[in-house]
């Protein structure tokens, strides 16, 4: 088991198949960023074989992530390779949506169950600005192509930056109550680079939440599952739910069972902790089943209490050396 000090299971593994995106979100990457060489990204096999060693020690849940993972040449044929897995029992995908639309039916026939699609404005100048690229329309298109396919229930990723799109909020819900689709407000967290980061510019769930009962009355759902990172409100009025995932202003860390593999086969137990085990080398060098088990165990023993705690406290000097982009959120 993937037990480590302070009595955390860990259950949870984000794969990250790309360092790569079609966008360049500002609370992302930068501009110009330097993208991995092609040769350090792991194979399907290696992922395959990876997911497969924390599937024996208890992991359950798989999501892929990136970078943009529908950009993961295909990506499907992974997906199958993961859904034959018979110990994983949840495998889902985070992406900003751009090529849902052509990839939805070949995703859901691969055994993809849920996606997770990123979007933080519904206006497509905004858009721009905050993508650095302008193909909203992409977007919502392969939303419904999603819908139409059967990846549900679709979750929106929302991260609310102060000035930026805070007037937005009533908007997403209104459409998210509209489509189905979940909305979650995600914190802006300090792993965009450019040590733009400043609590002032994070707008707290909790702002959020106050200005959402304004319109919608809401009420915590009760029977939460205390290490889901998303905190889950329902409406009052039965139309639907909208999650916060509140990680600057309440780290979830004394709860997190989540652990990350990067697109370049580092193992990173927490999002904030740069010390990262390497298990690309030792895989490329022959290293055996058991010998990679050792490594991946030895570093959940070594996770900390909590990264983002230990930030928010002082103790830890930002920026980090990896981005958003490169660890897989
Ligand atoms: N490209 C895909 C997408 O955008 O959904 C998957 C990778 S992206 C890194 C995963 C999630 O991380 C997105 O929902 C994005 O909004 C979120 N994210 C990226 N940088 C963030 C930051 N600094 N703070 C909070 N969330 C962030
Ligand atoms: Fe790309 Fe996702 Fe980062 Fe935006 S949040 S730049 S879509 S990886």
């Amino acid at each position: 088991m993937f037990e480590d000090r302070f009595g955390r299971v860990h259950d949870d593994l984000r794969v990250s198949v790309t360092d790569r995106c079609n966008l360049r979100c500002t609370y992302c990457m930068p501009s110009e960023p330097e993208w991995f060489d092609r040769e350090s990204i792991l194979t399907f096999e290696e992922i395959v074989r990876l997911v497969r060693l924390a599937s024996g020690e208890g992991v359950r849940k798989v999501r892929l992530t990136g970078g943009e993972p529908l950009l993961r040449r295909n990506l499907p044929r992974l997906i199958s390779m993961l859904d034959d897995e018979p110990r994983i029992e949840s495998l889902s995908l985070t992406t900003n949506g751009l090529r849902l639309q052509q990839m939805a039916p070949d995703l859901a026939t691969a055994g993809l169950q849920r996606i997770n699609v990123s979007l933080d404005t519904l206006d497509p100048d905004r858009y721009k600005k905050l993508t650095r690229r302008y193909r909203l329309d992409s977007v919502l298109r392969g939303l419904d192509a999603a819908q139409k396919h059967g990846l549900s229930p679709i979750k929106i990723n929302v991260v609310v930056l102060t000035g930026v799109n805070e007037d937005e909020i009533e908007p997403m819900v209104e459409r998210g109550r509209e489509k189905g689709w979940e909305i979650r407000f995600i914190e802006f967290m300090p792993l965009e680079n450019g040590g733009t980061w400043n609590m002032t510019r994070v707008v707290t769930g909790e702002a959020i939440r106050e200005r959402i009962a304004r319109r919608w009355p809401i009420e915590p759902e009760p029977g939460a599952d205390p290490t889901a990172p998303a905190a889950r409100w329902r409406f009052v009025d039965g139309r639907g739910r909208v999650g916060f995932i509140d990680s600057v202003s309440a780290p979830f860390c004394t709860h997190c069972t989540r652990l990350r593999l990067t697109a370049d086969g580092m193992f990173r137990v927490c999002l904030y902790d740069d010390n990262e085990v390497d298990l690309k080398g030792p895989m490329r060098s022959g290293a055996s089943d058991d010998e990679l088990i050792v490594l991946m165990r030895d570093a959940v023993r070594g996770k900390r209490r909590g990264g983002a705690l230990e930030i928010l406290e002082g103790r830890e000097a930002l920026p980090l050396t990896r981005t958003m982009h490169q660890i897989g959120g």
